[in-house]
């Protein structure tokens, strides 16, 4: 069984005095039975030093390094604390226009620096309704997954778009189904794909974290507006702990 991971992602939010959520986590969860991932803005990172949690970026370029004013590489982020990075967001993806092929290779330059990439996917509620769900999850797995992916340096995210800081969450019929479509398709491709995770992201709380977390091959979630109060992910994680 793939070791299950609750990763937060804070996007744009957090200043230095909302570290202090990271020290109640830690009071409740520091010996957690499962892996617990922050992704702060990158201007927190290396303020998180003392915590026991792992630490990861949100995006990070294809470059080590160069003339790209306001881009922070993968060597900067482990330089700075990190072991994972978040890639493909649909955030990035969005605001961004990253690619596949972008995300594909930003990927690889987080394996590149050490970092343990959580490569995002998930369609817009155009696909879903239009029926090809399947389709697009396909696309984006063999279009974003480098070649050199494994379980010990990636994480799948199955994040529908139209989930994302909704409030709507798919069916625990459509979890099922997608994610036992990725691990098909990650078993067939790579050697240990059996073993990589997958995380479910999309409006988790407290309140929906165990019947999410029941699903088969869902190995645990990634978590945005709910990571940000430790009130609000405690319960999260306790619920990964139990599952
Ligand atoms: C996310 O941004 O990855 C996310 C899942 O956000 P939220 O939990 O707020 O829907």
């Amino acid at each position: 069984m793939p070791r299950k991971l609750a990763a937060g992602n804070w996007k744009m939010n957090g200043l230095r005095a909302n570290l202090a959520e990271l020290e109640t986590l830690e009071a409740r969860h520091g010996d957690a039975g499962v892996d617990i991932l922050i992704c702060p803005p990158a201007t927190l990172i290396s303020a998180c030093e003392d915590t026991p949690f792992d630490i990861g970026g949100q995006d990070c370029h294809v470059s080590e390094s160069g003339a790209h004013t306001g881009d922070i590489s993968a060597e900067m982020l482990a330089d700075a604390g990190a072991s994972y990075v978040l890639t493909g967001h649909s955030e990035r993806r969005a605001d961004h226009g990253e690619t596949d092929a972008m995300v594909a290779t930003k990927t690889q330059a987080a394996y590149d620096a050490g970092l343990i990439a959580v490569i995002c996917i998930g369609e817009t509620l155009a696909e879903r309704e239009g029926g090809t769900t399947l389709t697009v999850i396909d696309t984006q797995l063999n279009g974003s997954i480098p070649e050199a992916a494994n379980a010990e340096n990636t994480v799948i995210a199955y994040e529908p778009v139209w989930a994302i800081g909704t409030g709507k969450v798919p069916t625990l019929e459509q979890i099922g189904e997608v994610h036992a479509h990725i691990r098909d398709r990650l078993t067939n491709r790579f050697s240990d794909g059996s073993e990589m995770r997958i995380l479910y992201g999309g409006s988790v709380k407290g309140s929906n974290a165990a019947e999410i977390f029941s699903v088969a091959h869902v190995d645990g979630a990634l978590v945005g507006g709910a990571s940000l109060k430790a009130d609000d992910f405690s319960p999260i994680i306790t619920a990964l702990e139990n599952s």
